[in-house]
């Protein structure tokens, strides 16, 4: 209905977003805050970008998101926001007692030069910050990067704010897990454990946006990585950083501030890039993988050669956030699928590169854009139709215009639900990749079949 327009006829535009495949930092950085046990995040800008912000979220999640606001007026748009955050510091920690304020910034602080950094040390010297508890602050300006962007920065801003090196190792490792669902978190620790290695995950959202419901409220979950846990990164034997544009630059930080080496991985999404990081796994624990494990990568197998009949060929649109759409790519090539469009809204030349990397022995051109939008895809997938379309919900009007077989996957998914309870990581989640795909290529199948084609067995 709505993209009904889009012709074919592409053009060259620089300075023209239409329909954006990302969404702006603070998002971002807010979900990172929320992986802090007792941490509330707080926007430092005006009600408005704080109000999205946390509506985004919580339609994704489908929990409440809480997060306070510097509400920026005429006032502090004009003169600065010091005194609002000063005042917003006390006042959150008088009626909500968190263990931790995150502040991120928005685009109109950023666009006033608001030092964040100068203002939370004066709020601690003001006595606004009780003792015990922490300020820790990350620049997410909007105007550049996307809700990745503002991810990276936040988890980077834990690190420096809290690893510290006693000298005195702690035997565990780092994991930086990425952009990735609360599920997602959960699947990364069981692998992680199985293979005998204590992480410390961060952050950690697990527990926090993916709880039960149990008819009480609590403003600070479960979940999250502890400030104990953060402040111990330092003294950690390494870090595995999964997903180079959300969390390497954090795991960098670690080994320039505090030499924890570090190690720089895709996204476990699919069998190879697994097998990748279990291998990491095993090689830092010096152990065999566990049976368990061993026989979860035979079922992921097992599924690919049973079913490789229905993913030969397939071509494939592809619209989401790089460290994604990097392992996710790989994932199609290696079961014979042909990603042939492929988008992403965070800008970067390096995406564009492993992805060329990836498909350059393909025998058909792929599309490929880092800073693109879905308008973009929109016109490709009309020059070049595809057999499946995986993006996030806004992908369903491309669907639905073009009559295209549909998976939501990544951020936002604001139309179904699952995400945040199975993981789509490591084997079992490539499981649950191969039956979401099996089961949109398969109704399609069904719901095109002559009668006399209509099978009952596949
Ligand atoms: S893009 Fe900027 S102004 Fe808009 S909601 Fe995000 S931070 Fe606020």
């Amino acid at each position: 209905m709505l993209l009904r327009h889009t012709n074919k006829d592409i053009k060259e535009r620089k300075a023209l977003n239409v329909n954006p495949a990302k969404t702006c930092q603070p998002i971002g950085a807010m979900y990172a805050s929320l992986g802090i046990h007792g941490c509330l995040p707080h926007s430092h800008g005006s009600q408005g970008c704080c109000a999205y912000h946390r509506s985004a979220l919580t339609r994704h999640y489908r929990e409440p998101v809480m997060a306070a606001t510097s509400s920026f007026t005429e006032g502090s748009s004009v003169f600065g926001g010091q005194a609002n955050l000063i005042q917003a510091i006390d006042n959150i920690f008088t009626t909500y007692d968190p263990d931790i304020i995150a502040v991120h910034t928005t685009c109109l602080s950023e666009t006033i030069g608001d030092d964040v950094n100068q203002i939370t040390i004066k709020a601690v010297k003001d006595g606004k910050v009780p003792k015990g508890k922490y300020v820790i602050h990350a620049s997410t300006p909007s105007y550049v990067g996307s809700h990745v962007t503002g991810f990276s920065n936040m988890t980077k801003a834990m690190v420096m704010h809290f690893a510290k090196s006693t000298g005195k190792p702690n035997g565990k490792y780092n994991i930086i897990p990425g952009y990735v669902e609360p599920s997602d978190m959960t699947e990364i620790k069981r692998i992680v454990e199985k293979l005998g290695i204590k992480p410390i995950l961060f952050p950690d959202t697990s527990n926090v946006l993916n709880g039960p419901q149990t008819g009480r409220y609590s403003m600070f979950p479960e979940g999250g990585v502890t400030i104990d846990e953060l402040k111990s990164s330092g003294d950690s034997m390494g870090t595995i950083a999964l997903g180079s544009l959300a969390s390497a630059d954090a795991a960098r930080s670690l080994d320039s501030k505090w030499r924890v080496p570090c190690q720089v991985q895709d996204l476990p999404i699919g069998l190879a890039a697994t097998d990748r990081f279990v291998n990491a796994l095993r090689i830092a624990a010096g152990v065999s993988v566990p049976d368990e494990i061993t026989r979860e990568r035979g079922q992921l197998l097992d599924i690919i050669t049973d079913m490789h009949q229905y993913f030969y060929g397939k071509k494939v649109a592809l619209s989401g956030d790089p460290d994604h759409l990097i392992s996710l790519t790989e994932f199609l090539v290696s079961i014979d699928m042909a990603p042939v469009h492929i988008v992403t809204g965070t800008s970067g030349k390096d995406f564009e590169k492993r992805i060329q990397d990836i498909t350059s022995h393909l025998p058909y051109k792929v599309n490929v854009k880092a800073g693109g939008d879905m308008f973009t895809l929109h016109q490709w997938i009309k020059n070049e139709p595809v057999d499946l379309l995986i993006a996030n919900t806004y992908g369903k009007y491309i669907a639905r215009d073009d009559d295209i077989p549909f998976i939501r996957y990544g951020f936002p998914i604001l139309d179904r639900i699952g995400h945040s309870y199975f993981p789509s990581v490591c084997y079992r989640g490539g499981i649950r990749l191969l039956e979401k795909i099996l089961d949109a290529l398969m109704d399609r199948l069904d719901r095109d079949a002559p009668e006399e084609k209509f099978e009952l067995v596949m």
